[in-house]
């Protein structure tokens, strides 16, 4: 969708901030570019949409040269969030949120609607949208700024650090709402962050960018984390990348079968961890039935570890076992027990696939 056919620009200082970037960014999904303050990330992304222009090479949009379109009309079919969401203050979240569509001559009927459905899809009410920005929290103004970028319906979306100045829990719902966003829009976006966490849990592809502007690697994070092309990528994905890479890993390992009993139901004594669940079979603890036998009784129950889904990465697998008082993670479907885990199963089964693949 977007090709980077060896770019570099050079500001008016002489400072070369991208140096002869040559990448290309499917269409869908989400692509990352990483790297340190500094290298180059926010020059790139906006050479996309022609807020700066390269000093030689070209971008292709769909094909065609983006310095062919006329700027501003490129800048309007584009959507764009940047760090603190970039509202204007006296304008209501509703006239923010409206500001493309009418830029774009929708009457306002038009832009009314397509604002008020662009803030319902970043889960803001009618209420909040007559509000202005200073009456919002920070995270639900970077929400009106995803909003303000959907709202003329673009299929391209440039997301400048649009996370980075938001509290940890915030920025998790955050980027779970931008992934669910894209999937059932299926936009494509193009995000810029200096944090390599994000990197890895948004991309599906990322860029990891070195000072100078320089594409080190270009890849999804899995090909990242297990096969960093040098030093500077090994370094900047982090020195616990083994440990990361589990997040990636889906084993395929047979469930143990687990036996579940509900509270008031009888144990047999010493048949050690036992593992409670209510009618439904939804999971309610764990009991150790040692030294004692009969009805359990809800004093006992220990707190689960970490459920993991049936379709959960080794990582959240190996967490529920490890996080589990009986040492078996349980795996639920739908809410439902439907077997456990160990984590000695979970780390066999992933060096078996990896094995396997090489
Ligand atoms: P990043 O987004 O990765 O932090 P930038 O693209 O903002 O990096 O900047 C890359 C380099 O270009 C930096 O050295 C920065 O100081 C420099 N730079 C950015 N904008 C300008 C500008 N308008 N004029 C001169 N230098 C700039
Ligand atoms: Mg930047």
């Amino acid at each position: 969708m977007i090709r980077f056919e060896s770019v570099t620009k050079r500001y008016a200082d002489g400072t070369t901030a991208v140096d002869n970037l040559s990448l290309e960014v499917p269409r869908g999904g989400i692509t990352v570019l990483v790297g340190p303050s500094g290298c180059g990330k926010t020059t790139s992304l906006r050479m996309i949409n022609r807020m700066v222009e390269p000093t030689s090479g070209r971008i292709l949009l769909d094909g065609d040269d983006v310095s062919e379109r006329p700027a501003a009309q490129l800048r309007r079919s584009i959507g764009y969030v940047i760090q603190h969401a970039g509202l204007f203050p006296h304008r209501t979240v509703l006239a923010n949120v409206m500001t493309v569509p009418r830029l774009l001559g929708w009457d306002r009927g038009r832009a009314r609607t397509a604002a008020m459905e662009a803030l319902e899809k970043v889960g803001l009410t009618a209420d909040q949208a007559r509000r202005y920005p200073a009456q919002l929290s920070g995270g639900q103004q970077q929400r009106v700024g995803v909003a303000r970028a959907l709202a003329s319906g673009p299929e391209l979306v440039l997301m400048d650090e649009p996370f980075s100045a938001v509290d940890p829990i915030v920025r998790g719902d955050l980027q779970e709402e931008v992934r669910r966003l894209q999937r059932e829009l299926g936009i494509t976006v193009v995000l810029v962050t200096h944090d390599i966490d994000e990197a890895l849990t948004l991309g599906d592809q990322v860029a990891v960018m070195r000072h100078g502007g320089h594409l080190a690697q270009f890849a999804p994070p899995a090909e990242l984390l297990a096969e960093p092309e040098d030093d500077f990528v090994a370094g900047f994905v982090g020195k616990d990348r083994g440990y990361r890479a589990l997040g990636f890993a889906r084993p395929d390992l047979p469930l143990r079968e687990e036996a579940t009993v509900q509270l008031g139901q009888p144990v047999v004594a010493g048949a050690g961890w036992v593992l409670v669940a209510d009618g439904g079979g939804a999971p309610l603890g764990w009991v150790d039935v040692n030294g004692w036998g009969g009805p359990v009784p809800e004093g006992r129950l220990h707190r689960l570890g970490t459920l993991a889904e049936v379709d959960a990465s080794a990582r959240t697998l190996l967490d529920a076992a490890l996080s589990s008082p009986s040492g078996r993670g349980v795996v639920v479907d739908d809410g439902r027990v439907v077997g456990t885990v160990t984590a000695d199963e979970v780390l066999a089964a992933t060096l078996r696939a990896r094995s396997g693949e090489s």
